[in-house]
This record gives structure tokens, C-alpha cells and sequence, in this order.
């Protein structure tokens, strides 16, 4: 048996998305769309803590928001304010004991939180608190944040919150959840997307704005860095907790993960993935018949580089979007059995033409390498591959599920000889220049770790802690399965 989904994805992963709702009678019910419409950010498992006023309810399952939340389950989630959350691990393992919220009854009260992020010093943080005698319940880095929560000795509850988040690094956008406030916290760079929404005179907060969009509610503004928004009877508040750092926001949001329908780092993702096309077409141009996205992803930016060559752009690949969770494999082996579950070229489109085929990445290589062979199959006469992004050559130690360096083939390889490796007539990928241009980055405010191999924070700890989250991802699921890029076609590239 294959899951498919992952087998497939040759994507870096965004592991978490967040939701939450204060003031409205049917909290849960609303969380649950919100989280709906965050899907695609996690799907290992979801989770819904509700207030009552009285006690948090909670249910937390593995699989996708669907399949977990039944009227029946909804229906045991009372009162006016709930926080959702749907997870895609990367630090701590797969399971249910990991999955969040998280819920507990402490010195503070009974809290509940939900995080999109990672802690970068989490693992110096758990041993230390363990030492003091801190018992763990999850393997999950958010516990260090509950722990540090506890052992505060502020008056008051914003005032702990602070001073956890002031000993952490790293990502974190933080839904809380009490019997009586929310809370809605960014940490100072700002890697992970928040916002703050409005339906009357209930309030949201949502990892992306879809979720507003389905629930009818209003777009306000971001979370800023460094911001805490509670939220409680009295109205909205805002609490700057943490001196003002240099901002990263994640610039993979806007070239992959982010919905495009979404409004991220108050910008547009639509606009954005089409500049990133429009300016792929001007640094990469292409002799060629049409331009053909590989969707869902690759479509905006094939429709900005249709727009800013001139060539047309053509649905040349369809995608099956009712792809179950496992399928069982042929018997005798068929040549990419698994991408075509996924993807079937349209012939009549193809055949005998020059086509661009766009896509938002390559990671190991070895799905693009099946997706140009299947357009030659279908007769394409030349395929050239433009990405609307620069090659990937690190990790992300944000948030974000990656291989590790190794696995990345634009680690070690130059883009001739990943053009070769994949097959293609021609490969082009946007400059770090032209991606910060698409996203009008004059002041250097956004993350581009993953292009550059420089990271914000410091270094040599997070080489040990993702190889120890790379490790529990590997073995607790079957996305590894797709197997990284092969030996280096020549000699490895320094770093
Ligand atoms: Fe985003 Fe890449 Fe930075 Fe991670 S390293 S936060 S994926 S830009």
C-alpha cells in the first residue's frame, strides 16, 4: 500500500495551521470550517479545544479535519470560543499524543494551545526543564512553551506568557486558549503567517485568510511580530511582549505553501506567484508553444509567465483531486505508477509541441523527473522547466518539513546537471534577486534560508535537533518512500 499524497509530493511541507474564535454560539462548529479551509497547511491530524466558560472540551484525532470532526464529535464541543489546529509534523513524532492543542491544568489555570512553528532551542530547553523535574507528556517542542508557562512567576497570565516566549527562539504563531480569553501570539521575525479577522462582533484569527473568506468574516490586519492579541469580553487588546527583531517572513509562504486565494504578510499570494512568473519569463525566456503549470501549485506562476512572454498557456497536465489516503500498488511494476494516479497528461495539448512546463519547486528531483518524462511520452516535441523559485540547497528549521541537505538536490548539483537528471530540454530557476523583486523585499524582511544556507539564528544546535526531527518524520511515515535524487552526476558543489 502507497499513500500516494506523499509518495508524490515532492514539495516542502508547511506543518501546522491554526484557528481560532471568541464570541460566537457556535465556536466549535465555525473552528472546524476555519480548519477546513486550512487544510492544506497539515494532514496528519486536527485538533478543537472549546471554552464553555466553565471547562475546556477538546477532541484531537489523527487524519484530516473531515474525517475527525462528525456533528456527533461537534456536538461535544460546547460554548462561545474555540482554537483549532491541523498538523503536519516535524518536531516530535506522529502520533496522537503529539497532536494539538495541547490541553492542560496548571498553577496558571486550565489553558490550551495550538502552535505553527518550530523551536529552535526547544531540545536545550526540555533537558534543562526535565533536570529541574519538568515531566514531559509529548515529544512536541510546543511543551517547552506550556512548561515555561507554568513556572512563571508574573502576576498575571499575559505576563507569563511573556516570559516563556522571551526564553524560547525560533518560529512560533500561537493560538491560547483560557476559559474566558484568546490569545493570538507571533514571535518577533515573524516567520509563520497570523491574522486577525472579524464576523461582527466575533473575532478570528487564521494562519491565512481563506478561512475568513469561508466564514463570511472580514479581513483586519496581521498579528505583528512580537505581538500578543488578547482577546476576551472586553474587546481586543494588544500587548507587545518581545523587543522588535529584524523581520523573516517565510518567502516559501508566498511561492508554495500559502493558498493562493489567501492574503499572507499582508500581500496578495496570487499577485505574487504571477510576478514570480512573469518574471521567470523575463530571466529565463523560452522558444516554445505554450506554457503548461504542473497544478495545483505551478498554476499562477504559468499563468505570469504566459503573460509576460506571450505564449499561451494551456492545461496540458490534469490532476485527480480525489486521491484516497493509501492504494495498493500494481502487482507488475508500472512505470511511475504513482504520478499518474496524480497527474494524466491531455495529449491533444502536448503532442508535437515546445512546451514550458512551470513549476513552484524541485526538491529531490525525482518527481520532476517523472512528470517530464510523462510530457514526452505524450508526444511534447521539447519540454523546458522553469521554477519560480531559487534552486533549494538548505533545510528550513522554521516550521517547515524538509529533507535534509543531503536529499536536496540542488545541494549538490548544479542546475545543468539537474536539468540532465530530470530530463529537460532546459532548466531555468528565478534569481534570489527576481524572487525578492516579486515580492517588492527592498528592506530584507523575509526568510530566504532555504536559498542561502544563512540562517537567523544560530546554527550548529539545529543541525542536530533537524537530524533528530528528521529522523522520527522518516520512520513514522511513508513519505519517504519517494526516494531522493541519486549520486551526483558530477563532483558535489561546496555549500
Ligand atoms: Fe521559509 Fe525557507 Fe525560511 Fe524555512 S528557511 S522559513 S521555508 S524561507
Amino acid at each position: 500500500m502507497i499513500d500516494p499524497r506523499r509518495v508524490l509530493d515532492d514539495h516542502f511541507h508547511d506543518e501546522c495551521g491554526v484557528f481560532g474564535i471568541f464570541g460566537h454560539a457556535e465556536a466549535a462548529k465555525l473552528a472546524y470550517l476555519g480548519l477546513y479551509a486550512l487544510q492544506h497547511r497539515g494532514q496528519e491530524s486536527a485538533g478543537i479545544v472549546s471554552s464553555d466558560g466553565v471547562n475546556l472540551h477538546t477532541h484531537r484525532a489523527m487524519g484530516e479535519v473531515e474525517e475527525i470532526f462528525k456533528p456527533d464529535v461537534i456536538a461535544k464541543l460546547p460554548g462561545n470560543s474555540a482554537i483549532g489546529h491541523t498538523r503536519y509534523s516535524t518536531a516530535g513524532d506522529t502520533s496522537l499524543n503529539n497532536c494539538q492543542p495541547i490541553l492542560i491544568d496548571c498553577n496558571k489555570g486550565k489553558l490550551a494551545l495550538g502552535h505553527n512553528g518550530n523551536l529552535t532551542n526547544a531540545g536545550d530547553w526540555r533537558r534543562k526543564l526535565e533536570h529541574r523535574g519538568s515531566i514531559f507528556q509529548t515529544t512536541s517542542d510546543t511543551e517547552v512553551i506550556v512548561h515555561l508557562i507554568a513556572r512563571s512567576s508574573a502576576r498575571n497570565l499575559s505576563g507569563a506568557i511573556g516570559d516563556a516566549l522571551n526564553q524560547v527562539e525560533g518560529a512560533y504563531s500561537l493560538l491560547l486558549l483560557t476559559l474566558d480569553e484568546l490569545y493570538a501570539i507571533r514571535d518577533p521575525r515573524g516567520f509563520r503567517p497570523l491574522n486577525i479577522g472579524r464576523l461582527g462582533s466575533v473575532w478570528m484569527v487564521a494562519s491565512e485568510t481563506c478561512a475568513f473568506d469561508l466564514l463570511g468574516a472580514e479581513y483586519v490586519r496581521e498579528v505583528e511580530p512580537g505581538e500578543m492579541v488578547r482577546i476576551s469580553r472586553s474587546g481586543i487588546e494588544s500587548i507587545h511582549f518581545a523587543p522588535e527583531k529584524p523581520h523573516q517572513y517565510c518567502i516559501f509562504e508566498h511561492v508554495y505553501f500559502a493558498r493562493p486565494d489567501s492574503t499572507v504578510f499582508s500581500r496578495s499570494v496570487n499577485h505574487s506567484r504571477e510576478t514570480l512568473g512573469r518574471l521567470l519569463a523575463t530571466e529565463h525566456p523560452a522558444d516554445a508553444d505554450i506554457v503548461v503549470p504542473v497544478p495545483d501549485s505551478g498554476v499562477p506562476a504559468a499563468i505570469g509567465f504566459s503573460l509576460g512572454s506571450g505564449i499561451p498557456f494551456r492545461m496540458g497536465l490534469i490532476r485527480n483531486h480525489y486521491i484516497g489516503r493509501t492504494f495498493i500498488e500494481p502487482s507488475q511494476a508500472i512505470r511511475d505508477f504513482g504520478v499518474k494516479l496524480k497527474l494524466n497528461p491531455v495529449r491533444e495539448l502536448l503532442a508535437g509541441r515546445r512546451i514550458v512546463l512551470v513549476d513552484d519547486s524541485i526538491v529531490r528531483g525525482t518527481t520532476s523527473r517523472k512528470i517530464v518524462r510523462m510530457v514526452r511520452e505524450a508526444g511534447a516535441r521539447e519540454v523546458h522547466v522553469r521554477i519560480s523559485c531559487p534552486p533549494t540547497v538548505s533545510p528550513c528549521y522554521y516550521g517547515v518539513d524538509t529533507p535534509t541537505r543531503e536529499e536536496l538536490i540542488a545541494s549538490s548539483h548544479s542546475p545543468e546537471e539537474i536539468c540532465k537528471f530530470i530530463g529537460a530540454d532546459s532548466l531555468g530557476y528565478l534569481s534570489l534577486a527576481g524572487l525578492k523583486q516579486a515580492l517588492s523585499d527592498t528592506e530584507g524582511k523575509f526568510c530566504t534560508s532555504c536559498y542561502t544556507g544563512n540562517y537567523p539564528t544560530e546554527l550548529v544546535q539545529l543541525e542536530v535537533n533537524h537530524k533528530e526531527v528528521n529522523g522520527r518524520s522518516a520512520a513514522g511515515s511513508s513519505r519517504e518512500e519517494e526516494k531522493p535524487a541519486p549520486a551526483p552526476v558530477a563532483a558535489n558543489r561546496e555549500l
